[in-house]
C-alpha cells in the first residue's frame, strides 16, 4: 500500500495522484482478469472526511462517481463539488432521507422495507424514481445493518413492489477478514445471491450492479463479479 495520512493540501494533492494512477492499474488489470472491460466496472471514490478541494482536484483527474457516507457532512461538501455522479453509501436514517433523495443519482444502502419506503414516499414528490442496491448483511454481525443473505430475495420482492423506488441490485460491506480465503468465500456468496436473483427475473428490479469490494479488497471482489468498487483510503491515505 503506498496511502500516507497527509496533513496540507499540495501533500494530499501529490499523494492522491501517485494513488490514483497505482489503484487505476490494479483495477484495469483485475478487470482483464476478470474478462471484463474498464468501462464495465464502476469505480467510486469514497470521499468521507476528505475535503472538496481534494474531492474536485480527483474529479478533475478522472474520479466520475463519489459516494457518501454521512447526511450532514454530504449537504455540508455538497454545493463546493464539482457535479459527478453521486452515491449514498453509508447507514441512512429514515428521516434523513428527504434531505439528499434529489441529490444523490443513488442510494447504496437499503437495510430495511421501512427506509426502502420512505425512499420512495419521497422520491415521488419530486417526481424522482430513485435507483437503489440492496445491501445484504453477508457476514451476519450484528454490529452491521442489511438484510440477512437468507432475506434478501424476499426483500428484493417486497421493496420492488414500492412506488418511486427501482432496484438496481446489490450491496455489501464483509466483516474484516485476514485471510484472502475468508473474504473470497463471502464475495462468492454475495456473487451467487446476485445470480440467483437476477436468474429470477422480479418485476421492477434490476440486478446490473453488484457494489463490493474496498481499499484491501477491490481486486478480489472484481474478481468475484463486484462491478462498483468504493474505494477510500487506498486514494486519498488514512482518515484521522
Ligand atoms: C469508507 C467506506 C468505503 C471505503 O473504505 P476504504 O477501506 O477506505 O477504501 C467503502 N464503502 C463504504 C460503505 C464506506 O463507508
Amino acid at each position: 500500500m503506498t496511502e500516507k495520512s497527509f496533513n496540507n493540501f499540495s501533500d494530499s494533492i501529490s499523494n492522491f495522484d501517485e494513488n490514483y494512477k497505482y489503484i487505476s492499474n490494479r483495477i484495469e488489470a483485475a478487470v482483464m482478469k476478470s474478462g471484463r472491460k474498464t468501462e464495465d466496472i464502476i469505480f467510486l471514490a469514497a470521499t468521507k472526511t476528505v475535503d472538496p478541494q481534494v474531492i474536485n482536484h480527483a474529479i478533475n483527474s478522472g474520479i466520475k462517481y463519489i459516494g457518501e457516507n454521512r447526511v450532514q457532512e454530504f449537504l455540508s461538501k455538497d454545493n463546493d463539488i464539482i457535479p459527478v455522479h453521486r452515491h449514498f453509501i453509508g447507514h441512512l436514517q429514515t428521516n434523513k432521507v428527504k434531505d439528499i433523495v434529489s441529490r444523490v443519482e443513488m442510494i447504496e444502502s437499503v437495510h430495511s422495507i421501512k427506509l426502502a419506503e420512505e425512499i420512495g414516499k419521497q422520491a415521488l414528490k419530486i417526481g424522482k424514481t430513485m435507483d437503489i442496491l440492496i445491501e445484504v448483511n453477508i457476514g451476519k454481525e450484528k454490529s452491521k445493518s442489511g438484510f440477512l443473505p437468507e432475506e434478501t430475495e424476499a426483500a428484493v420482492k417486497s421493496i420492488s413492489k414500492i412506488d418511486g423506488v427501482s432496484i438496481k441490485g446489490l450491496m455489501s460491506i464483509p466483516p474484516i477478514c485476514y485471510e484472502n480465503q475468508k473474504i473470497v468465500s463471502y464475495f462468492k456468496q454475495m456473487n451467487k445471491l446476485f445470480i440467483d436473483i437476477s436468474t429470477k427475473r422480479l418485476d421492477n428490479s434490476s440486478m446490473m450492479y453488484l457494489s463490493m469490494g474496498m481499499s484491501d479488497d477491490f481486486e478480489l471482489a472484481i474478481d468475484c463479479g463486484a462491478n462498483i468498487v468504493r474505494i477510500g483510503t487506498a486514494l486519498f491515505g488514512k482518515r484521522l
